[in-house]
């Protein structure tokens, strides 16, 4: 059975006193759902984070991280590097590092190389823009994100890939995919997976929705059954709401 998964990504947000902040203020929430619950704080934080959890069930993750093993790349992480100080999962291909930083299909396959080659598990983020859901484009480029950085790998790969679905109009906007909609666009992801891979790989994958996830929607969200958990954005960043989510399976 696939797993359900609540991951926070914080992004570009609290310093270190702040992530010790939260971090304390996580521990003193209640969790009584069984989803594996993650938390991305930013690379100057990581280590200090999973310091303070390395006896918890909150797993420390990173949001990004280069292709190459080191090098002159200047400003930039290695899966090595991450590995080193524990670090077992990678967020990669989220929205932002598209749109701001220009990552595409192709630095995406080498991402995807390095973090398997390392044994990390991926968190693997896609979605269409507004533009493409108004021309009824959404399942094309969804499809072509999923197989353009992913359809090189061999089935066993998929044990170590977690999805997360994304629709760029709904991150940080407020405005969520409807249920039916999160529920639509998974079901398509899972059949893309099935037809390549066969329905047993794709029935294993969890499918993660991402996009102004809440306490008030969660549970909605969740409830849809190709639907396997949330990355969550502003609402993981107050303890209380983040495990409102982490609660609502
Ligand atoms: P919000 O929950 O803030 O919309 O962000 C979603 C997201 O981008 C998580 O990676």
């Amino acid at each position: 059975m696939r797993k359900n998964i609540v991951a926070g990504n914080w992004k570009m947000n609290n310093d270190l006193p702040q992530t010790e902040e939260l971090i304390t203020e996580l521990l003193k929430q209640n969790q009584t759902s069984d989803a594996e619950v993650m938390i991305a704080p930013t690379f100057t934080n990581l280590w200090q984070a999973f310091e303070s959890l390395r006896q918890e069930s909150i797993e420390v993750i990173a949001q990004n991280m280069h292709f190459a093993e080191n090098g002159a790349y200047t400003g930039e992480i290695s899966a090595g590097m991450l590995k080193s100080i524990g670090i077992q999962t990678v967020i990669l291909g989220h929205s932002e590092r598209r749109a701001y930083y220009n990552e595409t299909d192709e630095s995406l396959v080498k991402k995807v190389d390095a973090a398997l080659a390392h044994n990390m598990r991926i968190i693997f983020c896609f979605g269409e823009e507004l533009a493409d859901r108004k021309a009824g484009n959404e399942e094309a480029v969804v499809s072509s994100q999923i197989k353009n950085a992913l359809f090189h790998l061999g089935a066993d790969a998929f044990k170590h890939i977690v999805l997360a679905y994304e629709p760029v109009w709904a991150i940080g906007t407020g405005e969520t995919a409807s249920p039916e909609q999160a529920q639509d666009m998974h079901a398509f992801i899972r059949k893309t997976l099935a037809d390549k891979y066969g329905n047993d790989v794709a029935d294993s994958v969890s499918i993660l929705y991402g996009g102004s996830v809440k306490p008030a929607n969660a549970k909605e969200i969740f409830g849809k059954p190709d639907v396997d958990g949330g990355l969550i954005g502003g609402a993981a960043l107050k303890a209380e709401d983040f495990y409102a989510i982490v609660n609502a399976f």
